[in-house]
């Protein structure tokens, strides 16, 4: 796997193989890496010829900076796993590479409701940084197609529509969340749960469980109500939202009976962690 720091260098790699006609498959990383990441490298694989994945803490989009502070960072043990998974080449650039002059936001993309809902609402400010970094990042790799989880759904419908108000001939491709045995989506930030916080945060994944469940005897308000309160009730957690929405414009639902499809959208603090999570409901 070929290391670059230098998105000169990075970029000429990449129109080099794409001037050979070869594709490049693009998967962004904030480093920590578990399996949720690589089931994004192995989907790229199958579909590119060659993978290239970024290390890349953004600072823009974190709107707690006691969060970015702390967020885990394992750079030798990522690298050994993307060159296990086959990754091509790596990015890893400074800040000052990403954002030699400034920092400031410099996109203005119209997302309606998008900018409004749910994670936008709780986190001022993240999916601008989201936005910036991809931007660039995109614009660095020039890559045939984009990975992305739908861990972070919203994060997935943003970027695609920031990528048509640009016009940035890229694929976006979405795909499925990774859990941990016991049901836990994978994220960097489990990292950070003591074993009692751990298991206090099974509670999300069980919740979204419940709803697939039992949705066809209960109205999504009605279920929305019971796991919001019965996930309060635990001393560790802390419910930011829990909402049933139209998968595809993020809107609150009161009916099941919507198109494409509902699905149930939470974030919640398990003690200090933010944590979020999702699941269609069938
Ligand atoms: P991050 O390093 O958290 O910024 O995530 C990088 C990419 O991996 C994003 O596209 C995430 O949606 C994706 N991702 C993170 N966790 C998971 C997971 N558990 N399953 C699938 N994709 C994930």
């Amino acid at each position: 796997m070929i290391e670059f720091k230098n998105s000169i260098e990075i970029n000429e790699w990449c129109e080099g193989l794409k001037a050979k006609g070869r594709t490049v498959g693009f998967v962004p990383t904030m480093g920590a890496l578990h399996e949720g990441h690589m089931s994004l490298m192995h989907q790229a694989k199958a579909k590119s010829d060659y993978v290239v994945s970024s290390i890349f803490v953004n600072p823009t989009q974190f709107n707690d900076p006691k969060d970015f502070e702390k967020y885990p960072i394992s750079i030798v043990e990522d690298k050994a796993m993307l060159t296990n998974a086959g990754c091509d080449a790596v990015f890893i650039p400074a800040v000052t590479e990403i954002y030699p002059n400034s920092t400031n936001y410099d996109l203005k993309v119209e997302l309606g409701y998008l900018a409004e809902c749910l994670e936008a609402k709780h986190r001022p400010g993240h999916f601008e940084g989201v936005m910036q970094v991809v931007k660039k990042l995109l614009d660095i790799v020039a890559p045939d197609f984009l990975f992305l989880g739908r861990k972070d759904y919203q994060q997935f419908l943003v970027v695609k529509a920031m990528v048509n108000h640009y016009h940035i001939p890229v694929e976006v491709i979405q795909c499925p969340i990774v859990r941990e045995a016991d049901g836990l989506a994978m994220s960097s930030r489990n990292r950070r749960l003591s074993e009692e916080e751990h298991s206090a945060a099974l509670q999300l994944s069980y919740v979204l469980q419940q709803f697939q469940q039992q949705w066809k005897a209960h109205t999504p308000s009605q279920l929305q109500v019971n796991y919001h309160d019965f996930l309060n009730a635990h001393p560790l957690i802390n419910v930011e939202y829990l909402e049933v929405v139209n998968a595809e414009t993020l809107q609150a639902i009161d009916s099941w009976t919507v198109t494409p499809y509902a699905m149930v959208c939470v974030a919640a603090k398990v003690g200090e962690i933010r944590l979020i999570d999702n699941a269609t409901i069938y």
